[in-house]
Parts: structure tokens; sequence; C-alpha cells
């Protein structure tokens, strides 16, 4: 199964990819956790991506394509992937499709857990709570002002990137406020079809 969860900065793909993950067997793919994770083992692209993230900015299409085009090769995606915050442009979305194409691959499934801007940002502050309080350091853009500007990028880059996959057929939406395992099942329900 390949799937991509898509939706703003605090929709909850994150928690959704996790059980879907476990259910299905296949990897979640989170484009940022592997920046954070170049980030903190300073690599050349950590180096370069770090300010961007911390400010809320996105990283070049280039780096991400590039990261994504090794990851899905590698024999722990045999079975599939759930794509978790990329593509996040439509050039990101573009590439992807001629990446599977080229190897004779599919999507399985393209869906967008949709909430509202006006709920995003105390889940990203009880977010950051509960990490302090599970005694875990709080992501560096996990703060209100580079919030605002994840939550701009969003509605500029990529809400398009849903109009592309609806363009083409393939997107499928859930409701994203609804409780977390309301919305796993609505997940399940999509994916068993
Ligand atoms: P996330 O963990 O998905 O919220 O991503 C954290 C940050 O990593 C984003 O705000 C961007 O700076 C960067 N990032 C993650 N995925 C992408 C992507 N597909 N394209 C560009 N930047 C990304």
């Amino acid at each position: 199964m390949r799937l991509i969860l898509l939706g703003p900065p605090g929709a909850g793909k994150g928690t959704q990819s996790a059980r879907l993950e476990q259910k299905y067997g296949i990897p979640q793919l989170s484009t940022g956790d592997m920046l954070r994770a170049a980030v903190k083992a300073g690599t050349p692209i950590g180096l370069q991506a770090k300010a961007v993230m911390e400010s809320g900015g996105l990283v070049s299409d280039e780096i991400v394509i590039g990261i994504i085009a090794d990851r899905i090769d590698a024999p722990d995606c045999a079975k599939g992937f759930i794509l978790d915050g990329f593509p996040r442009t439509v050039a990101q979305a573009e590439a992807l499709t001629k990446l599977l194409k080229a190897k004779g691959k599919d999507l399985s499934a393209v869906i967008e857990l949709l909430v509202d801007d006006g709920v995003l940002l105390s889940r990203i502050e009880n977010r950051a709570r509960e990490t302090l309080a599970a005694g875990g350091t709080v992501r560096a853009d996990d703060n209100p002002d580079a919030f605002k500007k994840r939550l701009a990028q969003y509605h500029q880059q990529t809400a398009p990137v849903s109009d592309y996959y609806k363009g083409i057929g393939e997107l499928r939406t859930v409701d994203g406020m609804a409780p977390i395992d309301e919305v796993t099942k609505q997940l399940d329900a999509l994916l068993a079809h």
C-alpha cells in the first residue's frame, strides 16, 4: 500500500501514520523527521535546512525530492509506505508521480485530514506542553511565530497539492477534527475499499 496523508501542521498526520504503520506493517516516511535527524546529525543537508525549518519555511524541493527518491527505494518500502509531510508543493507531487511511474508503481490512496485553522494553534501548543511534561525537547518550530509561517506556507504551497490530486481523481478526505480513534476508524474504512 502506497499512501499519502495530507493536511495542515497539527492535523494529526504523524499520529495517524504511526497507527497505520503498525496496522499495515509499512514504514511511515516523514520528511520532517528525516530533516530533523539530518539537522541533529549536522549533515550537509541538515546544515542547509536548519534555519529555514526553525523559521517555519519550506526546505527546497530539490533536497526533499532527493531524500524521498532514495528512501522509497529502500528494502523496507518494498510492500509500500505512508508519506507524512511530503509532497508539500505541486512540484514535489509531480516529481513523485514521475518517480513512481518510472518504477511502474501507483499510489493506493491520497487522504487529506480536514481541520479548521482555528484549532491548529492550540493543538501545536498542546503538543509542546505534552513533550515538555514527558521530559522531551520541544520542536524548534512549535512556537506561535514559526507556526503562523508554517500555516501560511501550507495555504500558499501545500493546499494546491490537494487540488493536484483532486484533479487526477485521487483525493479522499476525512474529518480531522473528530477524536483520534474516530479519525483512525474513518481512515480504516477508506483504506478497506
Ligand atoms: P513537519 O515535521 O512535517 O511539520 O516538517 C517540519 C519542517 O520540515 C517544515 O516546516 C519544513 O521546514 C520542513 N519540511 C518537511 N517536509 C518538507 C517538504 N516536503 N518540503 C519542504 N520542507 C519540508
